[in-house]
């Protein structure tokens, strides 16, 4: 399989200069086409105003935009909506638009399908199917109905961000440059299971919110539930992130980040409460022992069932316990709201399953 014409979503402003160069356009060309795919969310050349018709004529010959409108949607009683947007390889990812008064967040996937295997996740139970390039996952944000009022991009639906890291890079550089959306990289928020190369690249490299999906501060029982804890353990992560001055604690409970870091960047950690597991006063106290040198905030998330599972989430009570004997022990902690469970919409319950194995042409700019 391979695309008709390369697009042009996802390029940053040099690739998309360097592209007119190499027709022989003027290297402005490039800066003009960034302005109307980014700025202006032109979907279509002829769109492109400013730029001559015979010139437009040539990009076109030559390149696609990348736009594709989502095939299906599913709406929540809560508000929350759930999209399934074509990816070129002819698959299919879930992304998931959540209102919530002034603010709109965007849950967009970054891979078909997963790596990582957490026994609690739909996505991990479809298994890897294939990653996304910068114009599938910006494609989910620019395509999604609702775009201009997004006020938050998290990267925590299907698939493992630093496992993709090139293209949720890329993706992220045209969503904080000036050329591109020129948002602020503290509006998003991506999420790992801890991969430590990817880790310390991003780290590196963005100055987006960081999310830990943490779930078990035991290692040994965190293995059984997520399986990439053998590879990337939670202590290593930890102590990796303790070395960072952004994310550390003063001694004396001090924020010792500096002003323009402390504006910028902030770190979570997601934790399923799930009956019995990891629930007890035991993994309360050990979550703090792992987590206390950081300044760091834990989302308490409740489980999700999914089909044949094991699993048992917990009571509302138990959640508001949980949560109050951490802060009492001195870490922030919320519980986050649910959304959209009854379309599988929530945390842990995306998946494509069916659709990929059923792929085609569903994308406009792929020939399958
Ligand atoms: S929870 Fe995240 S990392 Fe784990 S299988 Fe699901 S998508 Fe992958």
């Amino acid at each position: 399989m391979e695309s008709a014409k390369e697009c042009l979503l996802g390029k940053t402003l040099s690739q998309m200069r360097e592209a007119c160069v190499a027709l022989r356009l003027p290297a402005f060309v490039g800066s003009q086409l960034s302005e109307w795919i980014y700025r202006h969310r032109a979907k279509d050349f002829d769109e492109m105003k400013n730029i001559s018709k015979k010139n437009r004529e040539l990009l076109s010959q030559h390149f696609s935009i990348g736009r594709a409108d989502a095939l299906q949607s599913l709406h929540s009683v809560d508000g929350t909506s759930k999209y399934l947007f074509p990816t070129l390889d002819g698959n299919f990812v879930e992304t998931v638009y959540i209102p919530d008064g002034d603010r709109a967040t965007l849950c967009v996937s970054c891979q078909v399908g997963c790596k990582m295997g957490c026994a609690f996740c739909m996505t991990g139970r479809q298994g890897f199917v294939s990653s996304l390039c910068a114009t599938d996952i910006l494609n989910q944000i620019f395509s999604v109905p609702g775009s201009e009022r997004l006020t938050n991009i998290v990267f925590m639906g299907q698939g493992e961000p630093f496992d993709n890291l090139d293209p949720v890079l890329q993706s992220i550089e045209v969503l904080t440059s000036e050329w591109g959306w020129n948002w602020s990289p503290k509006r998003i928020t991506v999420s790992s299971v801890g991969v430590r190369k990817g880790l310390q690249r991003f780290l590196n490299e963005s100055r987006c919110s960081l999310a830990i999906s943490l779930h078990h501060p035991i290692p040994e029982e965190r293995a059984k539930i997520m399986p990439a804890e053998r590879a990337f353990s939670i202590v290593d992560v930890v102590e990796g992130l303790k070395q960072c001055p952004s994310f550390r604690r003063g001694t004396v409970g001090q924020d010792v980040r500096n002003e323009d870091e402390s504006r910028q960047r902030r770190i979570s950690f997601e934790y399923i409460l799930f009956d019995g597991l990891n629930d007890q006063r035991q993994h309360a106290d050990a979550l703090i022992r792992l987590l206390r040198p950081l300044d760091c905030r834990v989302n308490l998330i409740r489980f999700h069932t999914i089909p044949d599972s094991p699993f048992k989430g917990v009571s509302e009570q138990k959640m508001t316990d949980f949560r109050n004997y951490l802060t009492s022990h001195g870490l922030f902690t919320t519980i986050r709201a649910s959304r959209g469970e009854d379309i599988m919409a929530a945390c842990g319950l995306l998946s494509t399953k069916e659709q990929s194995e059923n792929k085609g042409k569903a994308h406009p700019e792929k020939d399958v």
